[in-house]
């Protein structure tokens, strides 16, 4: 089959070259399949993640038209509207915007909080081809007059399910009433959640839907283990571990991944309190706090950064070098973006993981969507020879409360484990169909950890 090129899309040729001068020959697939779309001025619903090339998949037909029938600005109005969680990506879009566009002219304003809002309101007060804005600036100037959105053709929201996150939802729906019924909207979200399938309901007319899989395939370069221990010996370790690497490793790197919030708040002042310097980044520190901890990170001032999935998504930092899974992710993908933070710019990187008997069901799902099984480490003093055979011999995890503390409210099932209910209550000769009854004890004993 052969590649689609740029220069096989329907691009205006200052941008054709500009793309040629930046050394992109092809487009990635989430822009072969959505520019086309998009230039023909429909609506767009994208699952892709940052790192696909969604920012020239928006961009490009917006400069396009731009380097068409570029019109006259009025005082304050905005032509097209970016909306971004976060100052950091706000800033990497508007760059891409004036990369890609470097050969049309065409005005551009970013507009942000944390900073003075002086230059901002002259930049609008010209009027604006482009605005990249995070939510809560943008509400305020709009509260004070300075933005025109009554003429915004092309709205994109980027990253919604992190603004969602990060508790942006008002101020979304505030922004999108001040649009024009007609214009075109774009949603890009790295997850496909209910509250992101309502949203898009909302404010999307007919959408081309597109979903780009994840890079399902681990860098090589990453050395990955797995470490199996009882849930209640994770924290020591992580202090042991961590304490070790202060000693052997200083200068590099750390980033300890948990599932919740709390937790990572958690792990870091235990880390603290053991004289690791750590810091917790999630969705409820303030923008500004979230910046400050990532520059401490950067600067090796807090060597070891503690994350959630959702908040570790905008951290680009280069000299990681080791990913630590305290928790095994409950998305399966994630575990790949997760280790994706080492090794990056050339460099060699280390993922460990930390599987309690509850998580083998997770670990599964991991390798399922890496196609291989993690080299087990059983190097370590906490290390679970029981939970390892039950790994290796493709058991499940063992519910909580197993060993007669059952509670009349639970079904048998969950009770004594799939298997061994099927072995002690199905004779021998009788256990046919088994992989349809392993498949729904599976659905059911993954359903209800979540829940
Ligand atoms: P994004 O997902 O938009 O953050 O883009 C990820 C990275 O890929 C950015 O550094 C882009 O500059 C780069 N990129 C985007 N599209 C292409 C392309 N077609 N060819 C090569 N690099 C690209």
């Amino acid at each position: 089959m052969i590649e689609l090129q740029f220069e096989g899309l329907p691009l205006a040729a200052p941008i054709q070259r500009a793309l040629s001068e930046k050394g992109y020959t092809q487009p990635s697939p989430i822009q072969s399949k959505a520019i086309p779309v998009l230039l023909e001025g429909r609506d767009l619903l994208a699952c892709a993640q940052t790192g696909t090339g969604k920012t020239a998949a928006f961009a490009l037909p917006i400069l396009h038209r731009l380097a068409g029938q570029r019109q006259r600005l009025r005082r304050f109005e905005v032509r097209n509207l970016i909306l971004t969680p976060t100052r950091e990506l706000a800033v990497q879009v508007a760059e891409s915007f004036s990369t890609y566009g470097s050969r049309i002219p065409f005005e551009i304003g970013l507009v942000y909080g944390g900073v003075s809002q002086g230059p901002q309101v002259k930049n609008l007060r010209k009027g604006l081809d482009v605005l990249v804005a995070t939510t809560g600036r943008l509400r305020d100037l709009i509260e004070q007059g300075y933005v025109d959105l009554s003429g915004v053709e092309c709205f994109v929201l980027d990253e919604a399910d992190r603004m969602l996150d990060m508790g942006f939802i008002r101020d979304i729906r505030k922004i999108s009433e001040l649009l024009p019924r007609k214009r075109q909207t774009l949603l890009f979200s790295a997850t496909m959640g209910p509250e992101i399938t309502k949203l898009a309901a909302s404010l999307l007319y007919r959408p081309e839907e597109i979903r780009i899989a994840p890079k399902v395939t681990t860098a090589e370069k990453i050395d990955q283990r797995i470490q199996f221990m009882e849930r209640g010996d994770k924290q020591t370790h992580l202090v042991e571990l961590m304490g070790q690497r202060m000693k052997n490793n200083p200068g590099e790197l750390n980033l300890v991944f948990s599932r919740t919030k709390h937790g990572a708040r958690r792990l870091a002042q235990k880390l603290d309190r053991a004289g690791i310097r750590a810091d917790a980044i999630h969705g409820d520190k303030s923008q500004a706090a979230r910046q400050k901890t990532l520059d401490r990170f950067r600067a090796g001032r807090t060597p070891v950064l503690v994350a959630t999935d959702v908040a570790a998504r905008g951290i680009d930092v280069r000299n990681i070098t080791l990913v630590i899974n305290f928790d095994l992710p409950s998305e399966p993908d994630n575990y790949v973006h997760r280790i994706g933070r080492t090794a990056r710019a050339g460099a060699s990187g280390h993922a460990i993981t930390f599987c309690s008997d509850e998580e083998l069901d997770l670990l599964r799902a991991v390798e399922r969507v890496i196609k291989q099984s993690v080299p087990v480490d059983r190097d370590h003093r906490f290390h679970s020879a029981s939970i390892a055979a039950r790994h290796r011999d493709g058991l499940n995890s063992r519910p909580r409360n197993t060993g007669g503390g059952g509670r009349g409210g639970q079904s048998k099932r969950r009770r004594f484990g799939k298997t061994s209910l099927r072995t002690a209550l199905v004779p021998a000769a009788k256990r046919s169909g088994r992989s349809r009854f392993s498949q729904r004890g599976q659905q059911r004993s993954a359903g209800g950890r979540r829940g």
